[in-house]
């Protein structure tokens, strides 16, 4: 239930407003578990624990994995080829309720961000979580959370002053998308009376980018599981290729992602010496410039035709020379690649200003000679504060007159 809707396209000269709520979240409650995120083998085991016989178990998964995945319903009730009494039984010891809507908010250019909130379930405390949605012609991505808060200090990145609270669970990753898909009715009952799976192309949500808060290579486990749920033909069935994690540079677990997971690379490059990326990028300093390409060289699967994206946010007079440009040029040779600058997103006390709009498209224009895409990401949801690297959440929330001062 939304407990608080800000909808900014209807007053756009109005302030969002972000929910009041303490950084403390009270004490949980005793949580049931939920089937949410579970893999197939884990459903079953569930199912096991509660009594369902071996050989009923496959099929009983299947059922579940329809009803979750493909129509998206939140309630036992509603899965009618199920019977009455094991319905009960499945409500008795489990969950598949959303998280709360803490708050909503609609940027003037259609961008929406949520924050939801998790009980704790087991999985420490309680949490609240932001996602964007970004609507573009014939597609949407929605900008999915990894962590709240990051272990990482990447100097021009608002999440990583927020130390880390937790790791999301599988659970807490894929309902992300759930809701999403919820709000926007995007699940197929909605579409279509059969509830077939919606193919992507007629689908709000079409691509998942890892790129909400925190850093995925840091949480892999959990992140696998979702996006191999997400990923999965029987139920949400999006094509890896519409699912891109980006990593600051988690060298050791960047084969794993490839082989693993299967899903689109991208990589939070940002610099091209080391002594500048130890400062923007401080895991730099454990992996260093040349062992991040070794990586991206060696992963799984990479071609012409499945790209390692390269983001580089475009910080003035720092990282954004026409020297930078050719040795950015220089050191992807021969890495099949894009290259994504990225205008530098502002937030209250960062200390870099975005460079000059001239000044990316020279840049942009060195990269394309030497035959790299480089597309500029065009900041979205800036006034709602949901754009790339804006995103923090609860613990430590932007005094109102902060955020005023950035939307303006
Ligand atoms: N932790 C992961 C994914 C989340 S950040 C990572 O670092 O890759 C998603 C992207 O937004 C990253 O490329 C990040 O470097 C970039 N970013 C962070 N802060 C930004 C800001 N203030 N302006 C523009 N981009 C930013
Ligand atoms: Fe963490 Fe990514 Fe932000 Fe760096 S850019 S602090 S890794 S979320």
């Amino acid at each position: 239930m939304a407990t608080s809707l800000n909808i900014a396209r209807d007053n756009p000269n109005a302030a969002p407003v972000v929910a009041d709520k303490t950084a403390v979240l009270p004490s949980p409650a005793e949580e049931k578990p939920s089937l949410i995120g579970l893999s197939r083998e884990q459903l079953a085991e569930a199912l096991g624990g509660i009594g369902i016989a071996p050989k009923q178990q496959r099929m009983r998964v299947a059922q579940l994995w329809h009803w979750l995945y493909v129509r998206g319903v939140s309630d036992f009730s509603a899965m009618t080829n199920i019977a009455k009494d094991l319905r009960a039984l499945l409500a008795e010891h489990f969950t598949i309720a959303r998280p709360e809507i803490v708050d909503e908010q609609i940027s003037v250019d259609g961008t929406r961000k949520w924050l939801f909130r998790f009980p704790a379930r087991g999985a420490g405390r309680p949490v609240e979580v932001e996602t964007v949605y970004i609507p573009e012609e014939g597609r949407g991505t929605l900008c999915v959370s990894s962590q709240v808060g990051c272990t990482l200090t990447c100097t021009f990145c608002h999440t990583g002053t927020q130390k880390l609270v937790r790791n999301l669970t599988s659970e807490e990753i894929l309902s992300q998308i759930l809701m999403a898909r919820d709000r926007l009715g995007d699940f197929p009952e909605a579409q279509t009376p059969q509830g077939a799976v919606v193919p992507s192309e007629g689908r709000l949500v079409s691509n998942i980018v890892m790129m909400g808060m925190g850093e995925p290579l840091y949480n892999f486990e959990n992140v696998k599981t979702a996006l191999l749920i997400a990923s999965d033909g029987d139920g949400l069935s999006l094509s890896k290729r519409r699912i891109t994690l980006s990593t600051s540079g988690v060298v050791p677990e960047i084969a794993r992602t490839g082989d693993e997971i299967g899903c689109m690379l991208a990589i939070s490059l940002h610099a091209v010496r080391d002594d500048l990326r130890n400062v923007l990028v401080p895991i730099n300093k454990k992996w260093a410039i040349k062992d991040l390409l070794d990586a991206c060289r060696a992963y799984p699967g990479l071609s012409n035709a499945k790209r390692i994206t390269f983001e580089y946010v475009m910080l003035k007079g720092v990282n954004d020379s026409n020297q930078d440009a050719k040795e950015l040029v220089r050191l992807l040779k021969g890495i099949p690649a894009k290259i994504n600058l990225i205008p530098f997103n502002p937030w209250p006390g960062s200390e870099y200003e975005c460079s000059d709009w001239e000044r990316i498209e020279e840049f942009a224009d060195i990269v394309n000679r030497a035959g790299y895409a480089s597309p500029i990401r065009t900041p979205r949801g800036r006034d709602i504060f949901a754009a790339c690297g804006q995103l923090k959440s609860a613990s430590e929330r932007m005094r109102k007159k902060d955020r005023e001062a950035i939307a303006s």
